[in-house]
């Protein structure tokens, strides 16, 4: 008969998660420790702006997206490896079967039919406790150490409490949306044991223009749908919206930076057609209005033209639609870590075994934003922790059974 072990996860993430329903199938006692008083805070931050769970990219293509472990040919492997073994359709399917139903919206993201995420960490924590998982609410780890000769694994809580576990896996996150007054404290405990680590920088995250304030008045909020977005990083069509600070949105996140970029306010029209169809109109109109009567521009694109460019080109329909499909704007800062989707850096990769497990403390293992990995939104980031909680779970089972892990 199998020994039971005791396993610890800390984090109640995707990634805590998915690691926890791999191992509750195990005959190991599983306990969960997270800091608040509740579980998958960020989980259900996402959700207030609809929960994108995944995308329906190629398993090959979707590994291209994150930065990190693809940096040498041999991690780009690895990244396909982990999609592989738990995959978008496995990840899709596993919420199904949990009762919540999913849907392919547009770009082919996928999201829980109720947008939110309480459902499914509600049904998802009932399945675990049904397994006897046990939740520690409220119990932020300070310390670990390890024991060469009993291979035992102590934790330290805040309140004091310790536990000996024969293995862990840390799920801890990353540093983005963290309130100012209650920092992320995780990184000391890897620190202090000599783990390399990257200091975290806010990603996915808005970008700071210098608008005038007529301009705000006006456009405070409003979408510039379907837009183009040019910059030294590349190029990327979606919608961007306006705030008092300056601009959101899935383009601002991939190609964003500080610096000179270009706005394509009409990306389906070349520039002759836009010239061709504000020409056609025959009453003695001023450029501007030509350009509102013809175009279809949205209200957000007109205050843009009448409020951020220079005068000049308002006087001239060549200028105007030059304007139009390449808008000049300076990104001058990029919006701190407390208001990013997600953060670069985190524990070295290198620190690392394919198996998510620490090289210098067998049977500590890791994964998810905590590690210096990072990706996109569109469901990159779920999926990317869901996949490794997967793989760290089956590496964790394999290491107490003092195998490697059958994938
Ligand atoms: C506004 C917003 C919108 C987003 N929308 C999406 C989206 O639509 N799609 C998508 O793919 N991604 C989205 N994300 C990103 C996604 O939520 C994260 O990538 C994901 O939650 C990271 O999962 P994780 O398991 O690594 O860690 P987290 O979900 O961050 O969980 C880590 C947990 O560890 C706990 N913890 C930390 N330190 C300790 C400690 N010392 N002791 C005990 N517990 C501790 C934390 O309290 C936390 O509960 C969004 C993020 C934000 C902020």
């Amino acid at each position: 008969m199998t020994e039971r072990k005791a396993i610890a996860i800390v984090g109640t993430g995707p990634t805590a998660l998915m690691a926890a329903d791999i191992l509750s199938q195990s005959t190991h006692h599983v306990s969960i420790f997270e800091k608040r008083k509740g579980i998958g805070r960020k989980l259900l931050i996402a959700g207030s702006s609809g929960l994108n769970i995944t995308n329906d990219l190629p398993v090959t293509e979707f590994a291209k997206h994150y930065s990190g472990l693809n940096r040498t040919p041999e991690a780009s492997v690895a990244w396909r490896k982990t999609l592989e073994t738990f995959s978008p359709q496995h990840w899709i399917q596993f919420i199904e079967d949990l009762g919540i139903s999913t849907f392919k919206g547009t770009s082919g993201r996928y999201f829980v039919s109720e947008m939110k995420a309480s459902g499914l960490l509600k049904k998802w924590r009932e399945r675990l406790e049904q397994r006897n998982v046990a939740f520690h609410l409220n119990e932020e780890c300070v310390k670990f150490t390890a024991h060469s000769k009993t291979k035992k694994i102590d934790l330290f809580f805040q309140d004091g409490q310790t536990y000996s576990m024969d293995a862990v896996c840390f799920a801890l996150g990353g540093a983005s949306y963290e309130p100012q007054e209650n920092p992320l404290r995780w990184p000391k405990l890897f620190i202090e044991n000599q783990i390399h680590f990257h200091d975290f920088l806010p990603s996915n995250s808005g970008f700071e223009v210098q608008w005038t304030p007529q301009f705000i008045k006006e456009a405070e909020g409003l979408p510039l749908k379907n837009v183009q977005l040019s910059s030294a990083k590349g190029t990327r069509r979606g919608e961007i919206t306006i705030t008092h600070y300056g601009l959101e949105g899935t383009p601002i996140y991939a190609v964003g930076e500080e610096g000179d970029v270009r706005i394509d306010l009409k990306p389906d029209l070349t520039i002759d057609q836009l010239i061709s169809k504000c020409s056609a109109v025959r009453e003695n109109l001023s450029p501007m209005r030509r350009a509102k009567k013809q175009l279809n521009l949205s209200d957000g694109a007109l205050a843009l033209l009448f409020h951020q460019s220079p005068r000049l080109i308002l006087n001239d329909v060549k200028s105007l639609c030059e304007c139009i499909k390449a808008f000049p704007l300076q990104l001058t800062r990029r919006r701190p870590l407390e208001e990013a989707i997600s953060s670069s850096g985190g524990i070295a990769l290198e620190e690392i075994t394919d198996e998510f497990m620490l090289k210098k403390f067998p049977g500590v293992f890791m994964g998810g934003e905590m590690l210096n990995w990072d990706a996109p939104t569109g469901g990159f980031l779920i999926q990317g922790c869901v996949s490794q909680g997967y793989s760290l779970g089956k590496g964790t089972q394999a290491y107490l059974q003092g195998n490697r892990p059958d994938f």
